[in-house]
């Protein structure tokens, strides 16, 4: 049944063989937020992407996307989502416009709509006149740019990104989260991102989850975090609810 709440997640467990990835994570996102999985390499937050983006089916345990669920209802979770993977590649012996005219060929009911679509991943790319060039001549951070560019052209009501500014210099990851959050004020779309950079989460991120060993710790916005655990950053305040070794120990 359709629902305001861009997402639900209630108590999604996930196992690979003898590895427990999640363990009973659940989590909201509300209208117009941008919320945050924290966590150590291992926590589970690919794998809670990818249950959410419907590429994955968890063993227990659900996700509603405005009510619709990732287990019952993947095709209409489809048309509400956009997924920027951890590791995405993109066409490499075409240009970056070609990549963004053929996504918008792919999501677009009619020429009008995919013109403005490309318009705005060319806008959100920030690349230019390189976008002419063929990909293959583009930088690591270039194609993540790209990739981001296509995750949000589409204008999904919610957006899935896996550490979006993963390999991007200082300059760009700044250029980066800017587009992220012009994108969420002019649309009102909500996104969940998953994130090893805590000024990055710090900015964009209205509400954060802390989690370890598939299992959400503790959540709130970035102050209620640091004010909770009585640190001065985000960082003191998940070591502060994690412990120091996280999912090393
Ligand atoms: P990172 O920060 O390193 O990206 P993560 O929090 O995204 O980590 P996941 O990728 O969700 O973590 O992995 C959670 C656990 O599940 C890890 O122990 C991982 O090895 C395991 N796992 C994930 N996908 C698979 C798979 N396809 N087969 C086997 N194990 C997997």
């Amino acid at each position: 049944m359709a629902s305001e709440t861009p997402l639900r997640v209630v108590g999604l467990e996930k196992r690979f063989g003898r590895i427990h990835a999640l363990r009973g994570v659940s989590f909201e996102v509300g209208v117009g937020e941008v919320f945050g999985l924290i966590g150590p390499n291992g926590a589970g937050k690919t794998t809670t992407l990818r249950i959410i983006a419907t590429l994955l089916k968890p063993d227990a345990g659900d996700a509603q996307i405005y009510g619709h669920s990732v287990t019952k209802e993947p095709e209409a979770v489809k048309r509400l989502i956009s997924y920027l993977p951890e590791e995405a590649g993109v066409y490499k012996n075409i240009t970056g416009m070609d990549f963004l005219r053929f996504t918008a060929e792919i999501y677009a009911s009619s020429r009008s709509e995919a013109e403005k679509m490309v318009e705005l991943g060319a806008r959100l790319s920030g690349l230019g006149a390189r976008l002419y060039e063929p990909a293959s001549t583009y930088s690591k951070g270039m194609k993540r740019r790209l990739l981001l560019a296509r995750t949000l052209m589409v204008r999904p009501r919610l957006a899935l990104l896996d550490e979006p500014t993963a390999g991007l210099d200082v300059y760009h990851a700044v250029e980066v989260r800017k587009a992220i959050k012009r994108y969420v004020s002019e649309t009102g779309a909500a996104v969940l991102l998953s994130s090893h950079n805590m000024l990055e989460v710090e900015y964009l991120c209205s509400r954060v989850a802390f989690m370890n060993e598939g299992i959400i710790v503790d959540s709130g916005s970035p102050d209620e975090m640091k004010s909770k655990y009585s640190a001065s950053n985000l960082e003191e305040a998940f070591i502060q609810a994690v412990g120091p070794q996280g999912g090393l120990a």
